[in-house]
């Protein structure tokens, strides 16, 4: 029997996992694999009209109807979103999670996200690469053998200079999975997005009307990503399938992770297409 792969995604925010690479954990779990998602802070400033522990505990429940869409585990650190610091101590427990969950790859927000948190959430994620692998570093956890792959995800601002995927993933055969996900953060993409961004009155009334206007929204951003990186499709799942992806992920390398060569990728993505990459 085929080893399972192990992926980790670890976002700043108790639905950036779901948003950056809820098509990937789709796949992977339809492929027999695992997958864990970690939030690095509750998420606890994340609305205009509440906050503190009762939005924490109404997220991290999202979070839990959002994990329970794919059958994963979904951990929330208990820390002030808006405050995450890239100290040692929340170092140490990246370095900790990790090695718990024991990853094939490790998935985060690229270093020029957005938000702060999202870039500190980058930065805690690289600076636990290696160290993972070094027993003297919280030595009661058990240390990994082998550093795993680092990759980064596409950021909320699809526009990034610097993001430039190496591995896209056609998701058109669980789109439905990532948008079920997508629609279990309702304090999210009904009340604080649409209230910070300044179309709160866009969103319908009514529990299906606007899981419906959400679901056009979100199919319409991974349309984008997959007519942005058309080329880099078609040179991965060839001159037929390529043209007709209609919904991607992306990921890109980061330097501090074991290498992403053509052999990794093939270890890593055993239903992609093998056409080189
Ligand atoms: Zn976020």
């Amino acid at each position: 029997m085929a080893k399972k792969i192990r992926l980790l995604v670890i976002g700043a925010h108790p639905d950036d996992c779901d948003i950056a690479a809820g098509g990937l954990a789709a796949l992977y779990v339809k492929h027999g694999h695992v997958v864990q998602f970690v939030s690095m802070t509750n998420g606890d400033t994340g609305h205009h009209q509440m906050g503190g522990g009762e939005l924490a505990r109404r997220r991290y429940a999202e979070t839990q109807a959002s994990a329970g869409v794919l059958g994963i585990d979904y951990i929330v650190r208990d820390q002030h979103s808006g405050e995450l610091m890239p100290t040692l101590e929340a170092r140490k427990d990246v370095i900790r999670i990790i090695r718990r969950f024991r990853p094939d790859l490790v998935l985060s927000h690229s270093p020029d996200d957005y938000h702060p948190d999202h870039r500190y959430t980058s930065v805690l994620v690289q600076d636990s690469a290696y160290s993972v692998t070094v027993p003297g570093q919280c030595p009661l956890t058990p240390h990994l053998m082998k550093n795993p792959v680092y990759a980064y995800s596409a950021g909320t601002v699809t526009k990034s200079e610097t993001f430039v995927p190496e591995v896209i993933f056609d998701l058109d055969g669980v789109i439905q999975k990532k948008i079920d996900m997508i629609c279990c953060h309702e304090s999210q993409f009904y009340e604080w997005i649409p209230y910070n961004a300044g179309y709160e009155d866009e969103v319908p009334k009514g529990a299906k009307a606007r899981s419906r206007w959400l679901e056009k929204r979100f199919r319409a951003r991974l349309k984008g990503f997959a007519e942005h990186w058309r080329d880099r499709a078609i040179q991965q799942y060839g001159p037929r399938r390529g043209p007709k992806i209609q919904y991607a992920e992306g990921i890109q390398a980061s330097p501090f992770g074991s290498p992403l060569d053509a052999r990794t990728i093939k270890r890593l993505f055993p239903w992609l297409p093998r056409k080189g990459g």
